[in-house]
């Protein structure tokens, strides 16, 4: 995935009031900043500067070629000047792009000595962002609102978070989602409404027979699998009955086949995420495991047991990460360590946990599964790294999707578990394991969710706002019964829109 291909539109504010010579000073101004930000590696998408949005009619104009542009993927407003807001409503009521309003001001420091009434009608974005504000407010806009110097590091961090936040969304228009299956039986919470996720995300979740996947995967010859083979050799541990000649190879050249087939299919269809279910695996030997591990590792979204919004979240989470330190898994809460003192959950799945969390060089091993009813799948195992991590899932509410982040440490998993054939995770959630706990049911949050070393909560945060979605975050700071109160009062605003 490559950022760069994700264009953020830059537009200065102002109005013809000012005279020629101060709408050239915004200008130049405006294409000094523009030639920074695309620069900055912390901004990783392609900064375009856009002319100085001075009448209504220009507004509105550049509004609707930013809609009409596949390429932009959010537009970042800022007033060096003063620029009314009626100005505005136009453009503002049809766009449909991300926006960022970014309140900022071209000088860093006030010139003491200088300062005069020119330089005050120049450098006033304190107070036309404030005009800008209040438009975005009075129509309900979603938008983030990121204050500061422009050259100052945090104000380019957050501003780089929200675009690779609006970059997955941009994937996300044009994501297709590939279900084989349909959810594990009488399972709740993995259901939802495909068209409003549709309607919301962009996503477009639709099924493949597994009878499909079956015949591509017995096309597959032991040549190519053995070819795959070698690349696990290079990548990952093999425990020595995976290896040529051992008595397990073929449970190790299945995964490679299906890995192989499932890719051929993704790249047929350009989906960018998949489900599967142990409940439908007809024709094939094996429960997909080690293929799910390597395809979430070369970023597909993956869900199990049907889980299509966990699937896309992952894919639009890998979209945000891309580049960046850590990584993004698919995940579920296993089983809790409850002493005294340091309680931990203990994360991981039936198999399919991806790699790029991993602290350590990964092993494929083979063995049974207590279910499914297949042979014994190959796996990767490996304990996840330690470090700060966040859990979020999205679910359907019926009329409305949630969005659930919870902020959690990760820590190092000490006691050897020889009996555990599968990759995990060890972390203590904020506020606590027990506040964590009670503050997540209370949510409705899943046992399903996605991991992710290598992004924070505020890119959630993001998502759900430039999707138009409820977030409940569980932090540090979260107390469950003041939760549960704003859970109840975030049904009356959103059942209101
Ligand atoms: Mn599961």
């Amino acid at each position: 995935m490559n950022l760069k291909q994700f264009e953020f539109w830059f537009i200065a504010g102002s109005q013809d009031l000012y005279g020629e010579e101060t709408l050239k000073k915004v200008a130049e101004h405006a294409r000094i900043m523009a030639d920074e930000f695309k620069n900055d590696p912390l901004l990783p998408g392609t900064v375009m500067l856009k002319p100085t949005a001075i009448t209504p009619a220009a507004i509105r104009r550049l509004f609707e070629e930013a809609n009409a542009s596949p390429a932009c993927a959010g537009v970042i407003t800022w007033m060096h000047t003063f620029s009314p807001s009626k100005m505005w409503i136009q453009g503002l009521a049809i766009n449909r792009k991300p926006l960022l309003h970014l309140h900022t001001q071209f000088n860093r420091d006030i010139p003491w000595a200088n300062i005069d009434m020119d330089f005050m009608n120049l450098n006033q974005s304190a107070h036309g962002d404030r005009e800008h504000g209040f438009i975005h407010a009075r129509m309900r806009l979603p938008r983030k609102v990121v204050a500061g110097f422009w050259q100052d590091a945090e104000v380019r961090r957050r501003m780089g978070v929200w675009m690779r936040t609006a970059a997955a969304r941009a994937d996300g228009m044009n994501s297709v989602i590939m279900r084989f299956g349909d959810n594990m039986r009488e399972v709740a919470v993995t259901e939802g409404d495909k068209v409003e996720a549709q309607i919301k995300f962009g996503w477009q979740t639709n099924t493949w027979g597994i009878g499909d996947l079956a015949s591509r995967y017995a096309k597959i010859n032991d040549k190519q699998a053995e070819k795959l083979a070698a690349e696990y050799e290079t990548a990952y541990k093999l425990v020595p009955e995976l290896k040529q000649p051992g008595k397990a190879r073929n449970a190790l050249l299945e995964q490679a086949k299906i890995e192989i087939a499932l890719k051929e299919m993704l790249e047929a269809e350009h989906a960018g995420a998949f489900t599967t279910s142990f409940q439908d695996l007809h024709g094939l030997p094996q429960l997909p495991g080690l293929a799910c591990q390597r395809l979430m590792e070369q970023g597909y979204g993956f869900g199990a047991e049907g889980d299509w919004k966990q699937s896309m979240l992952t894919r639009a989470a890998k979209v945000m990460a891309t580049g960046l330190p850590g990584g993004v898994s698919f995940m579920e809460d296993y089983t809790y360590h409850l002493e005294p003192g340091n309680e931990v959950a203990l994360g991981a799945h039936m198999l399919e946990v991806c790699p790029s969390i991993a602290g350590e060089k990964p092993r494929i091993e083979v063995h049974p599964l207590g279910i499914g009813g297949k042979a014994d799948p190959a796996r990767m195992v490996f304990d996840a790294a330690p470090g700060p991590a966040v859990l979020a899932t999205l679910i359907d509410l019926g009329s409305r999707f949630r969005m659930i982040v919870n902020e959690i440490e990760a820590v190092k998993i000490e006691k050897d578990m020889p009996r555990l054939p599968v990759a995990r995770a060890l972390w203590r959630p904020w506020p606590s394991m027990t506040g964590a706990a009670e503050a997540w049911i209370l949510a409705g949050g899943t046992h399903h969710s996605i991991y992710a070393s290598a992004l924070t909560s505020e890119y959630f945060r993001d998502w759900a706002e430039m999707s138009g979605i409820e977030c409940v975050l569980i932090d540090r700071n979260t107390k469950p019964e003041r939760l549960r109160d704003e859970l109840r009062w975030a049904e009356a605003y959103w059942s209101g829109r």
